[in-house]
């Protein structure tokens, strides 16, 4: 039984730097990953779809710059360039990490997969053959999720891709059938259309993106729907068989009535489970919720002291940052003496669609529900400025914010550069600076967040 002082289980967002800080802190350290160094984020959620997503604004910007007086003469998509240029990023980003990891002295990387044996015991069975057994007084677990599966007639026999296997293509597939309605499914939805595939989007709500408010849902809905893609909400796939050509034929409920459709692919964006099954927690006698999440107190210790968990793993908003932010909390408060909690931490968040949907704090439904005491602005992006002159009106702003206080509690900027946007507001909640200031308040002429004046000029009484 190899003895650490500390045991990391998952190389995600967390983990990483978490090994690193621990190993500058004097402490030995296991870091076991039984994947990919860098996790889901870099290898295949935030860093591949990022990168596809600007391949996939140029092929939009190509196909409609005449407006804006450019005139080309066709233009091609190539699958393989864009599957290269992506993955040299992707490699870059983990082997940068890989190595941060390697060069460590006090750092053992360990590629395999892990189990708990005992209390603070864990097997890993390595991907290189054989096992070790390794001993620490702290564990850490950033194990993560991974796509989940509906089980659905005739999936397994026809095939389908998870937004982690649609990386492995280096053509644009004809058709694609989405599964599921959330950011995953619109911004591979959007990438691949505009790279020419035809897109449907099933969603088994009555809309997609079920969490926000409902204008703004339509809004993104309008957005999709006019580049082409054909989206279903009250709807559900009900089984898959090949025709006589070899296509996918998809017997699917539309909002009711049932119909027949061809595709050439079947895209499973229906959400995420946490990979804690085969962590065997049982040995060690970590509690899970129901959905099989690890349960965590605000300075995320799980139920057994010395043992933690962090990122995607312990449910709540699966976002890198918030993995990060969890890392942060964790060793400053081990390593520097610090009581941070994740109570009340701020959850920005930001769809890569195009335009963007940038949101922090709570909706207009989420406000009205707890019976807040609010005031709304919106103002479409076809009357922000900066919008109307680089040709990019689609989308809109809104604010919440409460009546009293004037204080920001939420907003969605769905537009150009929304994420940035909405950082600014952000920024405002963090430092408590209210709406009439910002009405007020003297941005650089055009810029987006200039028209956040505009915005909050709509609340003058
Ligand atoms: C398509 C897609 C796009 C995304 N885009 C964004 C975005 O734009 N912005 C954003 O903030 N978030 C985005 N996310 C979410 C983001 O990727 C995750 O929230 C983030 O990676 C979570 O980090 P983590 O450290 O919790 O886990 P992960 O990054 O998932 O890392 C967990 C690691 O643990 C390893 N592991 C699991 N079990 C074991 C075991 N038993 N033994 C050893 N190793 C194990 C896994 O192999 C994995 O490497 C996206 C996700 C997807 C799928």
């Amino acid at each position: 039984m190899k003895q650490y002082d500390v045991i990391i289980i998952g190389s995600g967002q967390a983990g990483n730097p978490l090994a690193r800080k621990m190993a500058k802190a004097g402490k030995k350290v296991a870091m076991i990953e039984k994947r990919l160094v860098g996790g889901t984020c870099i290898n295949d959620g935030c860093t591949p779809t990022k990168a596809m997503v600007a391949s996939a604004r140029a092929a939009y910007l190509a196909g409609r710059c005449n407006n804006l007086g450019v005139h080309i003469d066709g233009y091609r998509v190539d699958m393989p360039q864009i599957k290269k240029r992506r993955d040299a990023i992707v490699e870059h980003s983990r082997s940068g990490n890989e190595k941060s990891l390697q060069d460590d002295p006090n750092i053992d990387l360990l590629m395999g997969e892990a189990s708990f044996t005992g209390h603070k015991t864990v097997q890993v069975k390595l991907n290189a053959g054989g096992t070790e057994e390794l001993q620490a007084g702290q564990i850490f677990i950033d194990a993560g999720t991974q796509p989940t599966v509906p089980d659905v007639e005739g999936l397994q026999e026809v095939g389908y891709l998870t937004s982690t296997t649609i990386l492995d293509l280096d053509y644009v597939p004809e058709h694609i059938l989405i599964i599921g309605g959330n950011y995953i499914a619109l911004e591979y939805g959007q990438m691949f259309r505009r790279f020419g595939s035809q897109i449907t989007i099933l969603e088994r709500g009555p809309r997609i993106m079920s969490h926000e408010d409902d204008d703004v849902a339509t809004e993104i809905h309008k957005i999709l729907e006019e580049e082409g893609i054909a989206i279903h909400g009250n709807s559900q796939a009900v089984r898959f068989e090949k025709d006589s050509n070899g296509k996918i034929l998809a017997t699917v409920n539309l909002n009711g009535k049932q119909e027949e459709l061809n595709c050439s692919h079947i895209l499973i964006a229906a959400g995420r489970v946490p990979q804690t099954k085969v962590l065997n927690l049982q040995a060690t006698g970590v509690e899970v919720d129901e959905k099989g999440y690890i349960k965590v107190d605000d300075q995320l210790q799980t139920n057994m002291p010395g043992i933690y968990a962090l990122g995607d793993i312990k449910g709540g908003p699966a976002f890198t940052h918030i993995a990060y932010n969890d890392f942060t909390i964790v060793y400053r408060n081990l390593l520097e003496g610090d009581n941070l909690t994740t109570a009340g931490r701020p959850v920005p968040y930001c769809m890569f669609t195009d335009p963007q949907l940038g949101r922090v704090g709570i909706t207009e439904t989420e406000a009205r529900k707890q019976g807040l005491n609010i005031k709304v602005a919106v103002l479409k992006m076809e009357n922000v400025a900066r919008a109307v002159e680089v040709g990019e009106t689609r989308g809109l702003m809104k604010a919440v914010v409460d009546a009293d206080t004037k204080q920001i509690l939420g907003a969605a900027i769905l537009g150009e550069e929304g994420g940035e946007i909405m950082s600014v507001l952000q920024m405002a909640m963090e430092g408590g600076i209210t709406h009439d200031r910002i009405r007020y308040c003297v941005f650089a002429h055009p810029t987006y967040s200039e028209s956040l004046n505009n915005l909050f000029m709509k609340l003058d009484s």
